[in-house]
């Protein structure tokens, strides 16, 4: 223990050196008591650049891009320092943001070069590692460099596509397995992007949401959902697969909650094309729900304003069933991993049983996510799920082509 303590204490007496320009680098100094005086040059050529006091870090530069000290460092006073190992810094260093690990490193080569433009005459001056050259940081940082320059990139043309109006709206139809016709439709978000083709929401959305920018997409999804279903109804004539009561569904991401003006741009949107609020649906995964506090007020001014609300990939979070007793859904949706594994496991298919039993005694309809096969259709309308949502139905399209799609007039109707 005493070993240990002395590991992560120095004592300095007033005039003691601390480290020397030129020096190899192996820990950084917070100092708890005293004064530290960091400088360049020697004897007469000594020049202090700054004296740090309680509470301040130095010798970090040297370890974390891994070039020599670049200044010396003496007590002023009586001094007492901890002492943080290359380890601890490189960790936390390592766990944070890119864009932060590339800021910090940018930092401390601009302060490398100040002092060897500043003072010339320092021994550790001329002797900058280039950060790319160091051994033990080079391909690390090189890499995360490469990432965090390549996400701001990402981040910004996430933002501008919003003013492009380069985001698109697929819709896959929702079908009811009994009366073989369409009971709504999920909008599912796509981008567009110029540079990178049609981008999937998996690879983008989590850094929406990270940034914010889910907020002015979210709204603009509601919009345009609602645009869209006033399209989608003027085709009812024309369509025996459809008929006016069908839903229009949205996914909301838990960052949404947060948006003040979110049920402003629902009231606004449904009144402006005339769409019923209870025709309306807002998609919440599980992982929302667990959000806590804020979420049980959200549901009630959304169930107030009569929106519906379907729980998304149900079974894939933690209690769900603890949720579907705490908040009143309309809809479960069940996660495609579970049908996925239905006819080969035959836990899952008691899974998925159990809950279309409590579901139904509970009277929320359920919805099957990802029926990709006749043989999962015919296992979910056996087990009495009449909702199902897949490519053996129609995979996510376009608003243009789910419109000629309704003219066909035609779901896959050769399930048993
Ligand atoms: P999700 O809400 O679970 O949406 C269902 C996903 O399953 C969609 O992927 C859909 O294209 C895909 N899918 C549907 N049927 C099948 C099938 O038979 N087989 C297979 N393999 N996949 C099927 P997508 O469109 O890539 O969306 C992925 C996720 O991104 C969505 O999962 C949702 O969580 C999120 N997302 C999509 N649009 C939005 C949006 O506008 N806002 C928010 N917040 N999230 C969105
Ligand atoms: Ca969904
Ligand atoms: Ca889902």
């Amino acid at each position: 223990m005493g070993s240990r303590l002395s590991e992560m204490k120095r004592q300095l007496q007033k005039g003691m050196i601390i480290f020397n320009e030129g020096d190899k680098g192996d820990s950084a100094y917070i100092i708890d008591k005293g004064r530290v005086e960091i400088y360049v040059g020697e004897n007469d050529e000594m020049t202090p650049i700054a004296v740090l006091g309680v509470g301040e870090i130095f010798g970090e530069m040297a370890i974390i891009d891994g070039s020599d000290r670049s200044a010396s460092a003496i007590a002023l006073e009586d001094c007492e320092l901890t002492v943080v190992s290359q380890d601890q810094l490189a960790e936390r260093i390592r766990q944070s943001d890119p864009i932060v690990r590339l800021l910090i490193i940018m930092l401390i080569k601009r302060n490398r070069e100040n002092i060897k433009k500043n003072y010339p005459n320092s021994k550790a001056a001329g002797n900058v590692t280039p950060i790319s050259k160091h051994q033990n940081y080079s391909s690390h940082f090189e890499e995360s460099n490469a990432d965090a320059i390549e996400r701001i990139k990402f981040e910004k043309e996430l933002e501008n596509a919003l003013d492009c109006d380069d985001f698109q709206l697929y819709y896959q139809p929702v079908i009811d397995m009994i009366s073989m016709r369409i009971a709504g439709f999920e909008a599912l978000i796509r981008w567009n992007s110029p540079s990178r083709g049609m981008v999937r929401p998996d690879i983008f959305m989590g850094i929406a949401e990270e940034t914010s920018l889910i907020i002015p997409i979210g709204q603009w999804v509601i919009q345009r959902a609602c645009k869209d279903r006033a399209s989608i109804m003027n085709k009812l004539n024309q369509s025996t697969i459809l008929n006016d009561e069908f839903f229009m569904a949205v996914n909301v991401s838990g960052r949404q909650l947060q948006d003040p003006d979110l049920f402003q741009i629902l009231d606004e949107s449904t009144r402006k094309y005339n769409v019923p609020a209870n025709k309306f649906k807002l998609e919440l995964t599980e992982r929302v729900f667990m959000n806590g506090n804020y979420i049980e007020e959200w549901i009630k001014e959304c169930r107030s304003k009569g929106y519906q609300i379907a729980l998304d990939d149900f079974g894939t979070g933690y209690s769900s069933l603890g949720y579907i007793s705490k908040f009143s859904v309309d809809n479960l949706k069940i996660d495609r991993s579970f049908i996925l594994k239905m006819h080969d496991d035959h836990k899952t298919l008691i899974i998925i049983q159990a809950i279309l039993q409590i579901a139904k005694g509970l009277n929320i309809p359920v919805i099957a996510e990802g029926i990709e096969t006749e043989a999962d259709a015919i296992a979910l309308k056996n087990l009495d799920c009449r909702l199902a949502q897949g490519y053996l139905f129609a995979k996510p399209m376009p608003l243009n082509d789910l419109l000629e799609f309704l003219e066909q007039d035609k779901i896959k109707t050769d399930v048993a």
